[in-house]
């Protein structure tokens, strides 16, 4: 841990309202800048979204808090993450939940992010290379689902794969205006709240 992880929990995370202790706490565990490229080490605990190469980028960290916090996420939980990118945010969910099942489109970044978390040690994460959109069906229905990449549809397959009182997170819109969506899902219906405007790089449809 090093004063700019800590100056960025206090200042972007606390001061903005983010409360949960275990999502803090998994903040602390996790040091950002070893996801960054190593040009952008420097900035990593910036109030920002960074690039990460292949015109993706990792998420602004509280944005990740938000997204998390809304899952309400236990130790026994079992979470799909469509978008690993990075590896950031799985790092986080890993130290939240029992077991993270990660799909990324671009090998590259999947490649990457495998060597970051196994380096730091992150054994719960289980990784697939593939069109989020369709889901992982194997290892369904998922406690809670976490999409890093913005549609315009809501994806019904990853709520079909969601249980019953589960929640999911999502970014719904186009291009330059989107909403990022917690979905709770009940017996027979869905709820939906709006936790903030955000600007996510688009979820691609191979
Ligand atoms: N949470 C990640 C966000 C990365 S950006 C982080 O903080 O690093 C979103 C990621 O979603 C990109 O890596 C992009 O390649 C991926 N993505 C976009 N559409 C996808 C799809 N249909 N299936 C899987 N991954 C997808």
């Amino acid at each position: 841990m090093n004063v700019m992880q800590t100056r960025m929990i206090e200042e972007q995370l606390i001061a903005r309202g983010v409360t949960n202790r275990e999502v803090i706490r998994a903040f602390f565990h996790v040091p950002r800048h070893l996801f960054v490229r190593e040009q952008d080490q420097f900035y990593a605990y910036d109030d920002c979204p960074l690039p990460i190469g292949f015109q993706q980028t990792i998420s602004q960290p509280y944005i990740v808090a938000l997204m998390i916090e809304g899952l309400k996420l236990k130790p026994t939980d079992r979470v799909l993450e469509i978008g690993t990118g990075s590896g950031y945010q799985t790092a986080i969910l890993a130290a939240l939940a029992k077991e993270v099942f990660t799909i990324e489109r671009i090998p590259q970044l999947l490649e990457h992010a495998k060597e970051v978390l196994a380096y730091t040690g992150v054994k719960n994460a289980i990784f697939k290379l593939g069109n989020g959109y369709d889901g992982w069906k194997d290892h369904a229905p998922y406690d809670a689902i976490i999409v890093s990449a913005a549609t315009n549809e809501l994806p019904t397959n990853l709520l079909e794969e969601l249980k019953v009182g589960g929640n999911m997170v999502v970014p719904s819109g186009g291009m330059f205006t989107q909403k990022l969506l917690l979905i709770h899902k009940g017996e027979d219906d869905y709820t939906q709240k709006v936790l903030c405007d955000c600007r996510f790089v688009p979820m691609i449809h191979d």
